[in-house]
């Protein structure tokens, strides 16, 4: 955020968290273990006011890394509030399915949820755009347009109407292209293929002549061995690894073309955050920002290894998909975001921010970091 934003986000909290006190002190209860005896814009911290939510999470519950984002958020703002805040963290499918936790949080049966936001493409295809684009931006230039280059903005401006304040909540690392019990040595051997693949990706697979399934990640593995699908696509060597596709698909190919670096998020039920005092609402966002990081280390320190693992002790069969595949992917995944900018006026405006946003830093991307990969540096 800049500065002169974040100042303003700063008095703006502020003169909302005591407007919102006065204006919820009557109807204390909701959500609260100790009602308030002071006056009714006493600062919260003084009452000791308690807050207990609720989190739905778009992951399989014993999911490592990813689902232990969300479990780490609720531990820091619970030591950071002294217990003022409390939140249960539930899977998917534990209370609602994993793909309606947007939907709830939206309604308000649960205050907070932790999800990726090109899961809610069929409500707003603009999210999209905040989690991955085929051949787009990497986590560190994600990371960029979202927090310093006006994209965070953005994305609280489409998830307004549904009641939902985002937040960055994590970044996967570069994907891996996923699992296939074929080879894929000319874009022809994608036709027909039923692939468990999310967001624009999965449109880019349908364009080549393949099924994109959308599911959720507890359900893949049973998918997968039971010829549901025929392919699938999940995050990168270690969490492909815990998931153990290599027991049921002979190769992994890479790179992930379409999620260079999926941005995670946590949406946040618009009323139940403007209930905290400023100083809560602080606190949910300074322990979103550390999970928003330590998700993209945990990934980068972990993948090789389990890469390795896959390989030496699982003898995978690890390839690279041909370039003349990627090419087309390419060439498909432009015209997949024309068509979605062209139906969504919304989604051009989020699609020229991002693509102008990474023009402007690409240049820079060309004569540093990308020749400590091409020259091996
Ligand atoms: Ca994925």
């Amino acid at each position: 955020m800049k500065d002169q934003s974040r100042r303003d986000f700063l008095k703006h909290s502020l003169q909302a968290g005591a407007a919102s006190l006065a204006l919820s002190a009557p109807l204390l209860g909701t959500g609260c273990s100790t009602p308030s005896s002071g006056p009714v814009d006493a600062p919260a911290v003084q009452t000791g006011k308690k807050f207990q939510w609720k989190m739905l999470t778009t992951w399989p519950p014993t999911l490592p890394v990813i689902q232990d984002g969300p479990k780490l958020f609720a531990q820091s703002v619970k030591e950071m509030s002294s217990g003022r805040l409390e939140i249960q963290v539930y899977g998917g499918g534990e209370l609602v399915p994993a793909l309606e936790a947007f939907g709830a949080v939206s309604q308000g049966t649960a205050e907070i949820g932790h999800g990726a936001s090109y899961y809610w493409a069929g409500k707003i295809p603009a999210a999209q755009f905040f989690a991955a684009v085929p051949f787009g931006m990497n986590p560190q230039q994600m990371n960029a347009w979202i927090i310093s280059g006006g994209g965070l903005e953005l994305w609280e401006e489409i998830y307004a109407p549904f009641n939902l304040i985002p937040l960055p909540g994590g970044n996967t690392a570069i994907q891996m292209g996923g699992w296939f019990n074929k080879e894929i040595n000319s874009v022809n051997d994608l036709k027909g293929l039923k692939m468990r693949i999310p967001g624009l990706g999965g449109k880019v697979i349908s364009k080549a002549g393949g099924s994109a399934v959308l599911s959720a990640g507890g359900e893949i593995y049973t998918n997968l061995e039971r010829g549901v699908i025929d392919a699938t696509e999940w995050i990168g060597p270690f969490h492909d690894y815990t998931m153990g596709f290599y027991k049921i698909a002979k190769y992994y190919y890479y790179p992930g073309w379409h999620e260079p670096g999926t941005n995670l998020e946590f949406f946040i039920n618009r009323p139940a955050f403007e209930q905290l005092p400023s100083d809560l609402r602080e606190m949910v966002r300074n322990a979103a920002a550390r999970v928003h990081y330590w998700m993209l280390c945990e990934s980068e320190s972990r993948n090789n290894l389990y890469l390795q693992k896959l390989v030496k002790e699982e003898n995978v069969d690890l390839r690279p998909f041909p370039s003349e595949v990627l090419e087309q992917l390419r060439a498909y995944s432009a015209e997949v975001i024309e068509e979605v900018v062209q139906k969504d006026a919304q989604s051009r405006k989020i699609h020229d921010a991002y693509t102008a946003f990474r023009h402007q830093i690409t240049p820079w991307a060309d004569i540093s970091e990308r020749l400590y990969y091409t020259e091996n540096l």
